[in-house]
């Protein structure tokens, strides 16, 4: 059976809108409900809640999902580690057909788990229903790559002996997710050692508990046995350093941001009294994503390239170009047209799917907020740099020139529709201010300049380069993703590698 990606839905086909506008109906009518922890199978409340709200109608609650406290770590963990031996004593095929079912529930549920990230998350309807297409294609891949890493692996031969190695799971692991790919990055952690043998404790970021409980709904329909996927939401004050520290936790799945991967990474290798391992971890985190222009580029097509970068989902991807570098000799030009595209972008509630809602929190929208007053006093303000309108999170399509590239605007990540656009010399100049941060997510160069293509492959230091395209939307096994430097620990994620790290070497010998 050969992968492949699961296609995307058409917008400009006006019945794909109305279907995707009564699942957005169906889902309104469903909202407020209240959903418990998933542990062991069991159904648990707490008597607290998370609540959770649209980002883009701050008033509309979107559900209530069950506050889990220390107490429901421990019982969560004490579940996948009674769950880790007879899921990992499964065949391969056995966790791969559950693993592919997950994939067929989450296919029959498209439009109504995309509308839930509508509401939720504040997606517009081509971003949600790309969220769930990965999430379907994480689900696909990984069962699709989990044959390879299955049976007993080549050994020399020795005379009077047998040996044997084979790949066996770690055991039970925690998955820590962001937010802003609630479904697609919470399925892909979750899945990926799951397939595998792994037992897991789920934790989502509790500005999207209510897609994580979505996830779990598919699991449990597709036959996810009890305790295989602990669901566990929560405040991060409460949980998420005790399920780190937790001497039973035996790896971490984590994406998120740059300083909370490195507490999580710092917490974790310390070995706490009763600990048997030392802890595996795998961080994917943030970036200050640059697309450079020279002056070979084609410069409308690499203004559309850079505002669909700059701007999908509010800016609040992990890959979105946050730099914008062109080189002198077309800078003006190519901030003209820049700027002229962005302004029109249309700011607004994602249930009317304009070109982005509302960011996820206030904390998002303040800390925006914060880096455009930096910028107003240290750049160019040129479209933007204002709240949206009023009742949700909104800041408007924001872009500053003549950045320094040393400045915090061009250093930070800001994670909001805010564009730096840099000034370089020349090529050479350019390729130096890209590489000039801690990151080393995603980046770009348009050009029809063969040996600066080139150059860019071997000296753009990103764990994903786009060469004269956009610099976000990876699709799961085409372009494995994940990040260089303070941007990831190196394991793509919808990469060939990505289920090895959930796994150990174990040799057998046997005197014959
Ligand atoms: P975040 O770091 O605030 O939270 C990520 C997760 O960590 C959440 O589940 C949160 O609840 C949890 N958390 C927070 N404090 C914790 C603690 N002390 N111990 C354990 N867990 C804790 O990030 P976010 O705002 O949810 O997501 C946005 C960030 O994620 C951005 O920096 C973005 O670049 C990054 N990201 C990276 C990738 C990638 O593949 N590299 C993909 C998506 C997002």
């Amino acid at each position: 059976m050969t992968f492949t990606n699961e296609a995307l839905t058409d917008f400009t086909v006006p019945e794909n809108v109305e279907t995707y506008r009564t699942a957005l109906t169906e889902v309104q009518g469903r909202l407020g409900a209240d959903y418990p922890l998933t542990i062991g199978g069991d159904k648990l409340e707490t008597g607290e809640w998370i609540e959770s709200y649209n980002p883009g109608r701050t008033s509309e609650l979107i559900g209530r999902s069950a506050k889990g406290g220390q107490a429901e770590i421990d019982r969560a963990l004490a579940a996948a580690w009674d769950a880790f031996r007879p899921w990992s004593t499964l065949t391969m095929d056995e966790r791969i057909t559950v693993v592919r079912r997950v994939a067929d529930v989450m296919r029959r549920r498209r439009f109504e788990l995309a509308a839930w990230m509508t509401l939720e998350a504040g997606k517009n309807y081509a971003e949600a229903d790309a969220d769930v297409a990965e999430a379907i294609d994480f689900c696909e891949y990984y069962a699709h790559q989990a044959p390879g890493l299955a049976g007993e692996h080549e050994t020399y031969p020795s005379p009077g002996e047998s040996n044997t190695a084979t790949l066996v799971p770690l055991g039970a692991g925690a998955v820590i997710s962001p937010w802003n790919f609630p479904l697609a990055i919470f399925a892909g952690m979750a899945i990926g050692p799951a397939v595998v043998g792994n037992t897991l404790v789920l934790k989502p970021s509790p500005d999207t508990p209510i897609v994580a409980q979505k996830f779990i709904e598919c699991a449990e329909e597709a036959g996810f046995p009890p305790g295989v996927l602990n669901l566990v939401t929560g405040a991060d004050a409460e949980i998420g350093d005790y399920l780190v520290d937790h001497p039973r936790t035996r790896f971490i799945n984590f994406t998120g941001s740059l300083n909370t991967g490195i507490r999580i990474n710092q917490r974790a290798a310390a070995v706490q009294p009763g600990q048997l391992w030392i802890k595996k971890v795998g961080l994917e985190m943030g970036g200050k994503d640059a697309l450079i222009v020279d002056e070979t580029a084609d410069l409308d097509y690499a203004a559309r390239m850079a505002v669909a970068s700059g701007y999908g989902f509010g800016g609040q991807k992990c890959s979105a170009m946050s730099r914008l570098i062109a080189v002198d000799a077309i800078y003006d030009e190519l901030v003209e047209r820049f700027v002229g595209l962005a302004a029109e972008l249309e700011v607004g509630p994602a249930e009317d799917n304009p070109d982005f809602g509302a960011l996820i929190n206030e904390r998002a929208r303040d800390k925006s907020l914060h880096y455009i007053d930096i910028g107003k006093e240290t750049a160019r303000l040129l479209a933007g740099g204002s709240p949206g309108p009023e009742g949700g999170h909104y800041v408007t399509p924001t872009v500053f020139a003549d950045v320094k590239p040393d400045s915090k605007l061009a250093q930070e990540e800001i994670f909001g529709p805010v564009v730096s656009i840099i000034k370089a010399r020349d090529f050479d100049d350019a390729l130096d201010i890209a590489n000039n941060t801690m990151f080393g997510l995603t980046g770009g160069l348009i050009s029809e300049d063969r040996d600066r293509l080139d150059r860019a492959k071997r000296e753009f230091e990103v764990g994903n380069l786009y060469l004269n395209r956009k610099i976000t939307g990876a699709f799961v096994g085409l372009q494995p993703f994940g990040g260089l430097r303070l941007s990831g620990t190196t394991v793509k994620a919808g990469g060939p590698y990505y289920l090895r790290q959930y796994l150990a070497e174990k040799t057998i010998v046997e005197k014959l």
